[in-house]
């Protein structure tokens, strides 16, 4: 089964992908996660990747398709994988969309989590993340057990520097400009499935899981 995570940054697709990841034991693969891993390694893309990502716009297209196709032609995604932040614009889709048709084989079902623009402002300035292993978390919706330390390793939970309101303005900005065209894409193929993003975690969840069977 392969998925596609659509909706604006912070309308809890990452959340659900992994839920969804765990439920139906395919990958979670996520741009973002794997920008981060190569920008706390020091390698050269993540030198490249950030000067993007703390200004909250996109990564050049051909630095980040290579590296989504790098990984979803790993062992581990043969049987399918959920992609969470890709693609992000039309070239994106096109060349992904290529890519598979080359296999014989397509995108299943791209999921839109629906959030309108004042909900992300508000719930992305108590978004916490764990720089060491990815996890995240919300200081209202999903707690840490104890304040400011991740559940899963232990180390110290921050506030990502594209999680800033500034910064969350401008993704939104380019979300709509870049990104939403890409429910119409997936629109024509048939795909796309839409779920109120608004609602708690666990009916967002039950949500997805009713279209996925
Ligand atoms: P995320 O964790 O998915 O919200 O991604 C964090 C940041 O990484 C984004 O704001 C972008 O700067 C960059 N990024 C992640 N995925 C993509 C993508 N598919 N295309 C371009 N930039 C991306």
């Amino acid at each position: 089964m392969k998925i596609i995570m659509l909706g604006a940054p912070g309308a809890g697709k990452g959340t659900q992908a992994k839920m969804i990841a765990d439920k139906y034991q395919v990958p979670h693969v996520s741009t973002g996660d794997i920008f981060r891993a190569n920008i706390k390694n020091g390698t050269e893309l993540g030198m490249e990747a950030k000067k993007y990502m703390d200004q909250g716009l996109l990564v050049p297209d051909e630095l980040t398709v290579k590296i989504l196709l790098d990984r979803v032609a790993q062992d581990d995604c043969k049987n399918g994988y959920v992609l969470d932040g890709f693609p992000r614009t039309i070239p994106q889709a096109e060349v992904l969309d290529k890519a598979l048709t080359e296999l014989g084989d397509k995108i299943d079902y791209a999921i839109n989590v629906d959030v309108p623009d004042e909900n992300i402002i508000k719930r992305m300035s108590g978004r916490r993340a764990c720089l060491s292993c990815g996890a995240t978390y919300h200081i209202e919706h999903i707690p840490p057990k104890k304040e400011g330390i991740c559940d899963r390793c232990g180390s110290e939970l921050v506030l990502r520097d594209d999680d800033k309101e500034e910064t969350v303005k401008n993704r939104l900005d380019v979300y709509h400009k870049q990104t939403q065209p890409l429910i119409d894409f997936y629109t024509e193929k048939g795909v796309l499935k839409e779920v109120d993003g608004t609602r708690s975690m666990e009916e967002v969840f039950q949500a997805i899981t009713e279209i996925l069977g």
